[in-house]
């Protein structure tokens, strides 16, 4: 039984791995080192075997330094059927989009300089020209994602003052996101009209009083109020707004830029026609049906958006230039949008057939079978959602590759082994198998290469 004296010198045990060293450097092997010594310590005194917990010392290392080195953000398959899922980073961008936002990491650029002039210039002008050609508003300026856009709006306008909103448009999104809590971190007081499932003109104007800053309507992204409802439609809780001197806001949520209906999805009004509705100001995110980055867009009077920008929460909330050259190309796509559905994945996606992505189920499901042993695959019609709140209750028809194994937990077993994969592969489980639905598989090869073992 030998004890610590068993034990290398972190020196020793560095000179005995030099391929380790060289692999990931000395800094990070000294460290990873003192780590297992420390534990090989621990157990010694617990009663281990010296000798035995030094041989084990270099085969641990390694995996340590190895599970360290492997990054969690690497590249996976979206099968769960979710199109924008935001846990998985939302929007797939345009290859236009990234070859823009990688120029913009590699050399210096005219981001707020007038390369006419020579002087100064402002890194919204990149977007805002386009934003307004392309949804008919006066002016636009640009944040870090629609909960900024919101924030910041209503600081600006409501701040000591109070706000007004639908008892039916209190909505939370996902986690930290609530209105009445955003609300109050942007200082203006939330003033609650009508009730969950209906609210009427008369409602607004009787809350409002000399201490009202805006008038705010909410997309209702996440839910549906059916039956006995009555809501004011935005035409109309603009006009109000007009006549009492305050602010209409409307917050779209995803905002898309064009009718989605041309492509067999349902038809959502689009950016301009809510711009055309008359609202003050409206906002909308970049990484949702637009299909760009991680970005919040506020529309409306030139008047106002400038007083956004004096708010000296922009400077705080302002993009970085990766994301303003990837939004730069994603809006350009939109001037010509009879390519669209073929250069922009969010919505090469969401169009697909149902045809076609059947079609790949069948020819992939004999050969994942065959990469599968011990697992039943079979071809199955599935439901895709848009994801991220957008058309919430609206599912797409699709299709995908149903597997199933021996034993009660073999799904979810399955779904842990393709989790572990070099590029993991993420389905849904449904009534005892797991599904994987191809709507956002590209080539048949990404599948099976992630499979092959
Ligand atoms: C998604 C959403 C937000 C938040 O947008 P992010 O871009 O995720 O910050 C705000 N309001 C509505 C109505 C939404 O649907």
């Amino acid at each position: 039984m030998s004890g610590f004296r068993a034990l290398p010198a972190v020196d020793q045990l560095l000179a005995a791995l030099p391929a380790l060293v060289e692999d990931h450097g000395r800094q990070a092997v000294t460290q990873a080192a003192r780590a297992r010594l420390d534990a090989a310590r621990t157990a010694i005194r617990e009663g281990a075997d010296g000798a035995t917990e030094a041989a084990r010392l270099p085969h641990l290392l390694a995996a340590d330094l190895a599970g360290q080195a492997a990054t969690r953000l690497r590249p996976i398959l979206n099968l769960t059927g979710t199109v924008l899922h935001t846990n998985l980073g939302r929007a797939i961008l345009a290859d236009e989009a990234i070859a823009a936002a990688s120029a913009a990491m590699a050399a210096p650029l005219a981001l707020e300089y007038d390369l006419t002039t020579g002087a100064r210039g402002q890194r919204d002008d990149h977007l805002r020209g386009l934003l307004c050609e392309l949804t008919g508003a006066e002016d636009a300026t640009i944040v870090n994602n629609n909960a900024a856009a919101v924030l910041i709006a209503l600081n600006t306008f409501g701040l000591g003052r109070d706000s007004l909103v639908s008892r039916g448009e209190l909505i939370e999104i996902g986690g930290a996101f609530r209105m009445p809590d955003i609300m109050a971190r942007a200082g203006t007081h939330l003033v609650e009209v009508g009730t969950t499932n209906r609210t009427h003109p008369r409602d607004y104007v009787e809350a409002i009083t000399d201490r009202t800053g805006l008038i705010l309507k909410v997309h209702t992204s996440n839910y549906r109020i059916d039956g006995f409802t009555a809501e004011v439609a935005a035409p109309d809780l603009a006009a109000l707004a007009r006549d009492a001197g305050v602010i209409m806001m409307n917050d779209l949520g995803a905002g898309s830029l064009v009718d989605l209906s041309r492509w067999g999805l349902r038809r959502e009004p689009t950016v301009a026609e809510a711009v055309a509705e008359g609202a003050d100001l409206i906002t909308f995110s970049g990484d949702k049906l637009l299909g760009g980055p991680q970005a919040g867009f506020i529309l409306g009077r030139r008047d106002l958006i400038a007083q956004i920008n004096r708010n000296p929460m922009k400077r705080a909330l302002r993009l970085d230039k990766i994301r303003i050259a990837a939004l730069e190309a994603t809006l350009r796509l939109y001037r010509d949008p009879d390519r669209l559905d073929r250069r922009l994945p969010v919505l090469r996606m969401l169009s697909r057939p149902q045809a076609d992505i059947a079609a790949q189920a069948a020819r992939l499901a004999p050969q994942v079978a065959a990469l599968l042993p011990d697992h039943a695959v079979t071809v199955t019609d599935c439901a895709s959602q848009i994801g991220s709140g957008s058309l919430p209750t609206d599912t797409i028809p699709s299709a995908g590759l149903r597997i199933t194994g021996a034993g009660g937990d073999a799904p979810d077993r399955l779904a842990a082994r393709l989790r572990a994969l070099p590029r993991p592969v993420l389905g849904h489980i449904h009534a005892g198998a797991l599904i994987l639905d191809l709507r956002c598989l590209g080539a048949d090869g990404d599948l099976l290469d992630a499979l092959a073992p």
